[in-house]
């Protein structure tokens, strides 16, 4: 095994060769690369297949046409357009939120209809019922981090105990969205979620270990890695070394460790730099893709060892026959697969944010 130590964060990766003969290549013999990648802080393992980028690439792309006729298809009778939004969507009961729902600016925010933690609000981003990437941040996105937050803010006051909360988008089918018209999940618990379980476990052994917050040292390092993207205020954009998905970018924050804590210009950074992220995905032909804007707990300082970040993936793009880029080897084994290495995705995206 090849281990490159720099400073504590190690960088591990394995190299194996696949042989066949080849029908694309009249039966060549082809040695195809398979990297195995392990992520410096949790370990969790990944593997990099670029073999298959150029045939796999156009299952990303979209169908401009697929996308009109959905979009047409589900306006009539979409619950988060103006014209349904008080009518069918849920309202919060008065002794939680007396207002109901929470309003700023475009943004709408209310609870699930059906909740998938024990706090699970929605967040409609504003009247248009689709967006294209480009048009979805800075400001559609900024508007829903900041009812989101007032959304935690109130919840926190409420409860005064600790709260373990997320911001998710999916967006367009093929991310596991049920609804076109642009929105965000926001989910709390007092429990903590995996992700975030091993994220902040991993960080404090580090912590521990090193006397050195993890996320200052991963910054340092990618700062000046092949796969640095850029600074948007006081976050810095990467792609990570070892991505679970395609199209795989982070964004980390290189203060705060929590959603309560972060200021407006900090939730900016984040919409600002997203907002780069999504044209480069448009540009690349994508429509569906994920966003984890993840925290350490609400109500206690995990500044020590943690810092708050985003991570964004790209999906299968909207087109016949619809085929998910998550196979059995991610939903069922557990383990990464990107499609094209981090450091060329890192080259593509750097020019959208000069
Ligand atoms: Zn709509």
């Amino acid at each position: 095994m090849r281990t490159i130590i720099i400073m504590n964060i190690k960088y591990e990766r394995e190299i194996r060769y696949a042989e066949l003969l080849t029908p694309l290549k009249g039966y060549e013999l082809e040695r195809q690369i398979v990297e195995h990648r392990f992520d410096p802080l949790t370990h969790k393992r990944t593997v990099i297949t670029t073999g298959r980028f150029h045939l796999i690439k156009r299952l990303f792309e979209s169908d401009p046409n697929e996308i009109q006729n959905i979009v047409e298809m589900t306006k009539s009778n979409c619950p988060f357009c103006p014209e349904r939004l008080e009518s069918m969507t849920p309202k919060f009961p008065s002794n939680l939120f007396k207002e109901g729902v929470i309003k700023l600016g475009d943004a709408t925010l209310f609870p699930s209809l059906f909740s998938h933690m024990d706090y699970n609000a929605i967040v409609v981003l504003g009247k248009e019922h689709y967006l294209q990437l480009r048009e979805i941040a800075p400001n559609k996105i900024h508007s829903a981090f900041q009812v989101g937050q007032t959304f935690l803010r109130k919840l926190y006051d409420l409860n005064r105990k600790k709260i373990y909360a997320s911001f998710i988008v999916n967006y367009f089918p093929l991310s596991g969205s049920t609804i076109i018209h642009p929105h965000m999940q926001v989910i709390a618990s007092d429990m903590s979620f995996q992700l975030l379980d091993e994220l902040l476990s991993n960080s404090f052994v580090y912590y521990s270990r090193v006397k050195s917050n993890y996320w200052a040292d991963l910054i340092k390092e990618e700062e000046s890695s092949e796969r640095f993207v850029g600074k948007v205020d006081e976050v810095t954009w990467f792609t990570p070394f070892a991505p679970y998905n395609t199209y795989e970018v982070w964004g980390v924050h290189e203060k705060v460790s929590n959603l309560l804590e972060i200021s407006d210009q900090g939730l900016k950074g984040f919409s600002q730099g997203l907002s780069k992220v999504l044209s480069f995905y448009q540009e690349e032909g994508l429509s569906c893709f994920n966003i984890l804007l993840y925290s350490g707990p609400l109500g206690e300082s995990s500044d020590r060892y943690f810092r708050l970040g985003i991570r964004i993936i790209g999906r299968s793009g909207y087109r016949k026959p619809f085929v998910s880029d998550l196979w059995g080897l991610q939903s069922v084994m557990n383990e990464g697969e990107a499609y094209d290495t981090p450091e060329n995705t890192a080259l593509k995206l750097r020019k959208y944010f000069q």
